[in-house]
């Protein structure tokens, strides 16, 4: 028989049942008034549980378009603005600001590492930048950047937004949009909510919103805050067809978050995130990120001598479970494995065994019962 196929890159992450039926129910106009109260009650709880007294907003598009909407709604043409970049995400936030005409500065690490805040710190010293961008884990490289200490540092350049790019973080990264003093956090539902890719989540705290009101009318028209307010105020008013389905599949991710709480899923994905990196690690891989600036919610790992990451990726597909390859010059170096989301134990003792059994069809000498061994000892 055919194995079936988990899905463990950073994205689509496995979408349970419950959220599968959700994009499966007959679709109601988005007038409806079932819908508007389900929207409201997302709205809501997106609002609480990220701890912001700003706004949220939830519009169909991608973790990309959501980039773009954090910058066309902060910044204008000629802003200096400091793009901090761990890797591949981190840098598409240069490309999106130059097409926009803002001055941009970058502050780049090895792959691997972080910038260190003082770095960020002695740059916002030099220059006024109206904001700075950082990615709260690249997906990349698998670095997970100290965003806490970055919105500590940040609190003394009133002048300068933070903006966050949660794609491959929110709900597995511990956030909280006040406290953090983060002014800009998003995400795409494709990552760790779990959801089918198709919906952007940005949620702008008070500082942003009044950056939006200095900046008068902007180019953008379709990732305007000010054309999604008004819905967002009031869901049963029209600016562009909300998602129906895919709005509540979100919900019913934001129920099943509820139902294992926030601060016990963040602390899930740090034990699994430990777990299998220590299990792959024995099994000779090497995590790319320091250990410090590791993320729980992906591991990137650098193959032993003599794996060819072509046969590696194909055998651990006809044994059921595919993983992303290495971008930028890791590229055929190594495999990225998503673990964030809904993932079950089950998943997890596939996937480490799914490698356990691909490294001995390899004959890379692999101890059979070595990862799943780990795996068991640390969850
Ligand atoms: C996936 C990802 C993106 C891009 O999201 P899309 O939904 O593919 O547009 C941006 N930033 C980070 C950190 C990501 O992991």
């Amino acid at each position: 028989m055919n194995n079936r196929k988990l899905v463990m890159i950073p994205g689509p992450t496995p979408v349970v049942r419950s959220i599968q039926d959700q994009m499966g129910r007959e679709t109601m106009a988005f007038g409806d008034p079932r819908f508007v109260s389900d929207f409201k009650e997302l709205l809501a709880d997106l609002k609480t549980m990220w701890h912001t007294t700003g706004e949220v907003f939830v519009v169909a598009g991608t973790g990309t378009m959501a980039m773009e909407m954090a910058v066309a709604n902060t910044l204008k043409k000629g802003d200096d603005v400091l793009v901090v970049s761990h890797g591949y995400f981190g840098d598409r936030f240069i490309e999106i600001c130059e097409r926009k005409g803002f001055v941009v500065d970058v502050l780049a690490s090895e792959w691997g590492s972080i910038v260190p805040v003082s770095d960020i710190e002695a740059k916002l010293k030099e220059k006024n930048y109206k904001a700075i961008t950082v990615s709260h884990v690249d997906t990349s490289t698998g670095v997970k950047a100290p965003i806490d200490e970055i919105g500590k540092m940040m609190k003394q350049y009133e002048d300068t937004l933070f903006i966050v790019d949660g794609v491959c973080a929110t709900a597995g990264e511990a956030e909280y949009v006040d406290e953090m003093n983060i002014d800009i956090l998003f995400t795409g539902t494709q990552k760790a909510f779990g959801v089918s890719p198709g919906l952007a989540i940005l949620w702008a705290g008070p500082k942003a919103l009044a950056r939006r009101e200095s900046l008068g009318s902007i180019p953008e028209y379709y990732i305007d805050f000010y054309k999604w307010l008004p819905v967002m105020h009031d869901p049963s008013k029209y600016f562009a067809t909300p998602a129906v389905n895919l709005i509540w599949a979100l919900k019913e991710s934001v129920r099943l978050i509820k139902e294992e709480g926030l601060e016990t899923r963040y602390q899930r994905h740090e034990k699994v995130g430990k777990a299998l990196q220590k299990s792959l690690e024995a099994m000779g891989f090497k995590v790319l990120a320091d250990r410090e600036y590791r993320a729980s919610t992906l591991s990137n790992l650098i193959y032993p001598d003599g794996i060819n990451d072509a046969d590696f990726r194909s055998k651990l597909y006809e044994e059921g479970v595919m993983v992303a390859g290495g971008l930028g010059a890791y590229a055929g170096k190594m495999f990225r494995l998503g673990h964030m989301g809904n993932i079950d134990m089950h998943d997890l003792v596939s996937v480490v065994s799914a490698v356990e059994r691909t490294m001995i069809r390899l004959g890379a000498g692999v101890e059979p019962g070595k990862g799943v061994g780990i795996l068991s000892m640390e969850l």
